[in-house]
């Protein structure tokens, strides 16, 4: 059997640092997911590269202080592109300072030890392929529906990053073009029309527009007239929206299905051109509950041919999808070497 050796992996989200180990003799004999030890922390208001790697270097020493295991490989999930060849942070769309930073490097000269970095969504892909809901197929994508939609690519068992390192971007595939305009420029994204903020603005939009609809979702949100005032503006979220259609609220139920007719049809564009296994999805707006499921699983067969298959699954590590997929690209520093 192995010597007993440590995987760390750290998870720069845009709003948290996270840091996680695992045992690899643990990982090897029981396969079950467990952390030896976790640890996460808000990243302060008005921080910058340099200050968030303190404190996630902060988080590492503190987990790796009591260990008797030597730490063996440090596998990294960043909030933002990256370029994974070559272990270089391109930038930060949430935190100042990180453009063109060789964090691998970085990481390597301050731990001793082989490092490998990618970005969120391909490290979510990978953590529910190797330890979550994507176990047991060769191929997947990971689609993350929450503030934004992400994805990313298991092909043959390997994560597939693209020529640029953008693979897996079907939040900003168009499924109609006569849409809103999305934040990236073109119209009807699948980001546009199905990610959490823009569930409540159009739900919002039509509270506004549509005096006598919306019952539920305006007692949720605080009673009417709040809604008038533009008072109850910050209470109606996508996941208050999901609990109203939950009740039978007719317009919450629209603005959700707009968002799973989305969904719905990018996942079967996606399937048509790579024609992979399963989809696994998470991300908050996921959680909307059955009839968005049907909607989306639908829609998605609908669009797609029918000689191509594929399962449609709720993903199963939530939150720490990227930092498990940490752990599992610092296991492949170590069967590298
Ligand atoms: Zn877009």
């Amino acid at each position: 059997m192995e010597p007993e050796r440590l995987l760390l992996a750290l998870d720069f989200g845009g709003t948290k640092l996270t840091a996680g180990a695992v045992s690899t003799s643990e990982l090897a004999a029981s396969g079950e997911r467990r952390w030896w030890a976790h640890r996460r922390v808000p990243s302060p208001p008005g921080s910058n590269a340099q200050s968030d790697l303190e404190i996630m270097m902060g988080l590492a020493r503190d987990l790796l202080a009591t260990a008797e295991a030597p730490l063996a490989a440090v596998g990294v999930s960043f909030g933002g592109p990256v370029d994974a060849a070559r272990g270089l942070v391109l930038l930060s769309h949430h935190v100042p300072g990180w453009e063109e930073m060789p964090l691998r490097e970085w990481l390597e000269e301050r731990l001793g030890v082989p490092a490998a970095v990618d970005n969120d969504a391909n490290a979510g892909a990978l953590g529910e392929y190797r330890f979550g809901a994507g176990q047991g197929y060769d191929s997947l994508m990971y689609i993350t529906v929450s503030t934004g939609v992400g994805g990313g690519w298991i092909l043959n068992g390997q994560p597939w990053r693209g020529a640029d390192g953008m693979a897996g971007e079907i939040g900003h595939t168009v499924v109609d073009p006569d849409g809103p305009v999305c934040l990236c420029g073109k119209r009807g994204c699948v980001e546009r029309l199905a990610s959490g903020p823009y569930v409540a603005q159009r739900a919002r939009e039509w509270l506004k527009a549509q005096p006598d609809r919306g019952r539920i979702l305006r007692a949720l949100a605080g009673g009417d007239p709040l809604i008038r005032s533009g008072q109850a503006l910050e209470a109606i979220t996508a996941k208050l929206v999901a609990q109203a259609a939950a009740q039978g609220d007719d317009l919450a139920w629209e603005a959700l299905e707009i968002a799973a007719r989305a969904l719905g049809v990018g996942i079967g564009n996606a399937a048509n051109l790579v024609n992979p296994r399963c989809f696994v999805l998470g991300g908050g707006v996921t959680k909307a509950g059955e009839r968005f499921w049907e909607v989306m699983g639908r829609t998605a067969r609908e669009t797609a041919l029918p000689e191509v298959h594929f399962d449609v699954v709720p993903a199963a590590l939530g939150d720490d999808a990227p930092l498990w997929g940490g752990v599992a690209l610092a296991e492949a520093q170590v069967r590298c070497t």
